[in-house]
Protein backbone atom coordinates (compact mmCIF):
# COMPACT_ATOMS: atom_id res chain seq x y z
CA UNK A 1 0.00 0.00 0.00
CA UNK A 2 0.98 2.94 -1.02
CA UNK A 3 0.50 6.23 1.78
CA UNK A 4 -0.87 9.52 1.18
CA UNK A 5 2.68 11.12 1.00
CA UNK A 6 3.59 8.62 -1.73
CA UNK A 7 0.35 8.79 -3.80
CA UNK A 8 0.66 12.78 -4.19
CA UNK A 9 4.69 12.13 -4.58
CA UNK A 10 4.14 10.11 -7.19
CA UNK A 11 1.08 11.33 -8.84
CA UNK A 12 2.56 11.56 -12.06
CA UNK A 13 3.16 7.51 -12.28
CA UNK A 14 -0.04 7.11 -11.08
CA UNK A 15 -1.45 8.88 -14.01
CA UNK A 16 0.32 6.50 -16.27
CA UNK A 17 -1.93 2.93 -16.81
CA UNK A 18 1.62 1.57 -18.12
CA UNK A 19 2.92 2.26 -13.67
CA UNK A 20 0.16 3.04 -12.05
CA UNK A 21 -0.25 1.62 -8.03
CA UNK A 22 0.86 -1.40 -8.83
CA UNK A 23 4.37 -0.06 -10.39
CA UNK A 24 4.50 2.13 -8.19
CA UNK A 25 4.85 -0.58 -5.25
CA UNK A 26 7.22 -2.38 -7.60
CA UNK A 27 9.40 0.56 -7.78
CA UNK A 28 8.65 0.79 -4.09
CA UNK A 29 10.24 -2.48 -3.73
CA UNK A 30 13.25 -2.33 -6.00
CA UNK A 31 16.74 -2.89 -5.07
CA UNK A 32 19.30 -1.27 -7.44
CA UNK A 33 22.87 -1.01 -7.30
CA UNK A 34 24.54 2.23 -9.11
CA UNK A 35 28.33 1.69 -9.67
CA UNK A 36 29.72 5.00 -10.50
CA UNK A 37 28.68 8.16 -8.96
CA UNK A 38 30.10 10.82 -12.13
CA UNK A 39 28.25 11.88 -14.84
CA UNK A 40 26.29 8.86 -15.53
CA UNK A 41 25.62 7.79 -11.93
CA UNK A 42 24.49 11.78 -11.11
CA UNK A 43 21.40 11.98 -13.14
CA UNK A 44 20.85 8.07 -13.01
CA UNK A 45 20.53 8.10 -9.38
CA UNK A 46 18.65 11.24 -9.09
CA UNK A 47 16.07 10.01 -11.69
CA UNK A 48 15.77 6.56 -9.74
CA UNK A 49 15.33 8.47 -6.41
CA UNK A 50 12.94 10.50 -7.67
CA UNK A 51 10.92 7.45 -9.15
CA UNK A 52 10.43 6.18 -5.98
CA UNK A 53 13.21 3.48 -6.31
CA UNK A 54 12.64 2.00 -2.49
CA UNK A 55 16.23 0.82 -1.82
CA UNK A 56 19.68 2.08 -3.80
CA UNK A 57 23.16 1.08 -2.92
CA UNK A 58 25.45 3.77 -4.96
CA UNK A 59 29.21 2.86 -4.74
CA UNK A 60 32.29 5.56 -5.59
CA UNK A 61 35.59 5.42 -3.97
CA UNK A 62 36.30 9.51 -5.48
CA UNK A 63 36.12 12.63 -3.99
CA UNK A 64 34.78 15.31 -6.09
CA UNK A 65 37.27 17.31 -7.81
CA UNK A 66 36.16 20.53 -10.08
CA UNK A 67 36.49 19.14 -12.96
CA UNK A 68 33.67 16.64 -12.41
CA UNK A 69 31.55 19.56 -12.30
CA UNK A 70 31.36 20.47 -16.07
CA UNK A 71 28.83 17.25 -15.98
CA UNK A 72 28.38 15.42 -12.99
CA UNK A 73 25.34 17.45 -12.05
CA UNK A 74 24.45 15.87 -8.66
CA UNK A 75 27.37 18.07 -7.16
CA UNK A 76 28.13 21.91 -6.39
CA UNK A 77 31.38 23.91 -6.13
CA UNK A 78 31.25 23.98 -2.57
CA UNK A 79 31.45 20.22 -2.81
CA UNK A 80 35.04 20.09 -3.80
CA UNK A 81 36.97 17.60 -2.22
CA UNK A 82 34.00 16.06 -0.47
CA UNK A 83 32.84 12.01 -0.79
CA UNK A 84 30.60 11.60 -3.78
CA UNK A 85 28.72 9.16 -2.65
CA UNK A 86 27.98 11.09 1.06
CA UNK A 87 27.20 13.92 -1.17
CA UNK A 88 24.69 11.90 -3.19
CA UNK A 89 23.01 10.11 -0.32
CA UNK A 90 22.59 14.20 1.15
CA UNK A 91 21.26 15.08 -2.13
CA UNK A 92 18.95 12.31 -2.18
CA UNK A 93 17.78 12.91 1.17
CA UNK A 94 16.63 16.50 0.13
CA UNK A 95 15.28 15.15 -3.16
CA UNK A 96 13.20 12.40 -1.55
CA UNK A 97 13.94 11.54 1.60
CA UNK A 98 10.74 8.14 1.53
CA UNK A 99 13.35 5.89 0.23
CA UNK A 100 16.69 4.11 1.56
CA UNK A 101 19.99 4.85 0.44
CA UNK A 102 22.97 2.86 1.04
CA UNK A 103 26.69 3.93 0.16
CA UNK A 104 29.86 2.03 -0.71
CA UNK A 105 32.91 4.36 -0.42
CA UNK A 106 35.67 1.85 -1.28
CA UNK A 107 37.00 0.47 -4.43
CA UNK A 108 34.98 -3.00 -4.60
CA UNK A 109 36.96 -6.18 -5.37
CA UNK A 110 34.73 -9.11 -6.74
CA UNK A 111 34.27 -10.96 -3.57
CA UNK A 112 32.46 -7.39 -2.43
CA UNK A 113 30.57 -7.49 -5.34
CA UNK A 114 29.27 -10.78 -5.51
CA UNK A 115 28.01 -10.21 -1.78
CA UNK A 116 26.48 -7.24 -2.70
CA UNK A 117 24.70 -8.69 -5.71
CA UNK A 118 22.47 -10.87 -3.60
CA UNK A 119 20.75 -8.15 -2.21
CA UNK A 120 19.55 -6.20 -5.58
CA UNK A 121 17.51 -6.88 -8.24
CA UNK A 122 19.28 -4.62 -11.22
CA UNK A 123 23.01 -3.22 -11.33
CA UNK A 124 23.56 0.12 -13.23
CA UNK A 125 27.40 -0.10 -14.81
CA UNK A 126 28.05 3.88 -14.53
CA UNK A 127 31.87 3.53 -13.84
CA UNK A 128 34.17 5.02 -16.42
CA UNK A 129 36.69 2.02 -17.67
CA UNK A 130 36.76 -1.23 -19.65
CA UNK A 131 38.36 -2.66 -16.64
CA UNK A 132 35.40 -1.69 -14.21
CA UNK A 133 32.77 -2.63 -16.43
CA UNK A 134 34.49 -6.43 -17.62
CA UNK A 135 34.13 -7.00 -13.48
CA UNK A 136 31.14 -5.89 -13.27
CA UNK A 137 30.10 -7.62 -15.89
CA UNK A 138 31.53 -11.07 -15.14
CA UNK A 139 30.06 -10.74 -11.33
CA UNK A 140 26.61 -9.96 -12.57
CA UNK A 141 26.44 -13.38 -15.18
CA UNK A 142 27.94 -14.97 -12.40
CA UNK A 143 24.79 -13.66 -10.25
CA UNK A 144 22.30 -13.84 -12.64
CA UNK A 145 21.73 -9.78 -11.97
CA UNK A 146 20.37 -7.95 -14.92
CA UNK A 147 22.63 -5.56 -16.16
CA UNK A 148 22.12 -1.63 -17.37
CA UNK A 149 25.33 -0.75 -19.07
CA UNK A 150 26.41 3.12 -19.90
CA UNK A 151 29.29 5.02 -21.34
CA UNK A 152 30.09 7.86 -22.99
CA UNK A 153 33.26 9.75 -24.59
CA UNK A 154 33.67 13.02 -26.54
CA UNK A 155 30.09 13.29 -28.52
CA UNK A 156 29.45 10.13 -28.40
CA UNK A 157 27.26 7.87 -25.59
CA UNK A 158 26.93 4.19 -25.59
CA UNK A 159 23.59 1.83 -23.65
CA UNK A 160 23.09 -1.51 -23.25
CA UNK A 161 21.02 -3.99 -21.24
CA UNK A 162 22.35 -7.49 -20.32
CA UNK A 163 19.58 -9.24 -18.77
CA UNK A 164 22.19 -12.23 -17.13
CA UNK A 165 19.79 -15.39 -16.09
CA UNK A 166 17.82 -15.25 -19.13
CA UNK A 167 18.93 -18.31 -21.22
CA UNK A 168 19.66 -15.95 -24.16
CA UNK A 169 21.41 -13.17 -22.89
CA UNK A 170 24.81 -11.58 -24.43
CA UNK A 171 27.04 -9.82 -22.58
CA UNK A 172 29.77 -7.65 -22.37
CA UNK A 173 32.49 -9.46 -22.66
CA UNK A 174 30.88 -11.01 -25.88
CA UNK A 175 30.75 -7.66 -27.58
CA UNK A 176 34.08 -6.42 -26.14
CA UNK A 177 36.18 -9.59 -25.51
CA UNK A 178 39.63 -7.67 -25.60
CA UNK A 179 39.65 -6.15 -21.93
CA UNK A 180 42.95 -4.18 -23.03
CA UNK A 181 41.22 -2.58 -25.96
CA UNK A 182 39.17 1.29 -25.20
CA UNK A 183 41.63 2.42 -22.35
CA UNK A 184 39.59 6.35 -23.59
CA UNK A 185 38.18 8.08 -20.81
CA UNK A 186 36.57 11.28 -20.09
CA UNK A 187 39.76 12.26 -18.34
CA UNK A 188 41.96 11.71 -21.41
CA UNK A 189 39.52 12.08 -24.18
CA UNK A 190 37.35 14.83 -22.91
CA UNK A 191 33.39 14.46 -23.06
CA UNK A 192 31.04 16.80 -23.64
CA UNK A 193 28.15 17.01 -20.39
CA UNK A 194 24.85 16.29 -21.86
CA UNK A 195 26.02 13.24 -24.04
CA UNK A 196 27.11 11.73 -21.12
CA UNK A 197 23.75 13.46 -18.97
CA UNK A 198 21.76 12.03 -21.64
CA UNK A 199 23.11 8.11 -21.54
CA UNK A 200 23.08 8.20 -17.38
CA UNK A 201 19.44 9.66 -17.67
CA UNK A 202 18.28 6.70 -20.37
CA UNK A 203 19.89 3.68 -17.76
CA UNK A 204 17.21 5.38 -15.32
CA UNK A 205 14.59 4.89 -17.76
CA UNK A 206 15.21 1.51 -18.61
CA UNK A 207 15.65 0.69 -15.17
CA UNK A 208 11.90 1.79 -14.23
CA UNK A 209 10.53 -0.05 -16.76
CA UNK A 210 12.82 -3.09 -16.05
CA UNK A 211 11.23 -2.81 -12.18
CA UNK A 212 7.85 -1.92 -13.19
CA UNK A 213 7.97 -4.50 -16.05
CA UNK A 214 7.63 -2.87 -19.20
CA UNK A 215 9.98 -4.92 -21.86
CA UNK A 216 13.23 -2.71 -23.12
CA UNK A 217 13.67 -2.25 -26.74
CA UNK A 218 17.53 -2.72 -25.85
CA UNK A 219 18.13 -5.98 -24.35
CA UNK A 220 21.22 -7.94 -25.71
CA UNK A 221 21.48 -4.60 -27.99
CA UNK A 222 24.42 -2.02 -28.21
CA UNK A 223 22.38 1.87 -28.92
CA UNK A 224 25.19 4.13 -29.84
CA UNK A 225 24.36 7.98 -29.80
CA UNK A 226 25.68 10.42 -32.34
CA UNK A 227 25.40 13.59 -29.91
CA UNK A 228 26.32 15.53 -32.94
CA UNK A 229 23.73 14.55 -35.58
CA UNK A 230 21.77 13.21 -32.53
CA UNK A 231 21.34 9.66 -34.52
CA UNK A 232 21.26 6.04 -32.64
CA UNK A 233 22.52 3.00 -34.12
CA UNK A 234 21.15 -0.26 -32.90
CA UNK A 235 23.47 -3.39 -33.23
CA UNK A 236 22.44 -6.71 -32.22
CA UNK A 237 24.57 -8.50 -29.58
CA UNK A 238 24.98 -11.87 -30.57
CA UNK A 239 25.77 -14.72 -27.36
CA UNK A 240 29.28 -15.74 -28.30
CA UNK A 241 29.42 -19.75 -27.13
CA UNK A 242 33.22 -19.37 -27.00
CA UNK A 243 32.47 -16.11 -24.18
CA UNK A 244 34.85 -17.10 -21.24
CA UNK A 245 32.34 -14.92 -19.41
CA UNK A 246 29.23 -16.35 -20.05
CA UNK A 247 29.62 -19.28 -22.71
ZN1 LIG B 1 29.49 -13.28 -22.88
Amino acid sequence: MLTESEILRYSPHLLLDDVGEAGQEKLKNGKVLIIGMGGLGSPAALYLAAAGVGSLVIADFDTLEKSNLQRQIGYQTADIGASKVELMKNRIAQINPEIRVRTINVEMEASQLQMELMMVNLVLDCTDNMASRQMINAACVQARVPLIVGAAIRFEGQLMFFEHGHPDAACYHCLFPDQKEQTLNCSNSGVIGPVVGTIGTLQALEAIKYIVGLPSGIKNRLKLFDGKSLDWQTFKITKDPQCSVCG
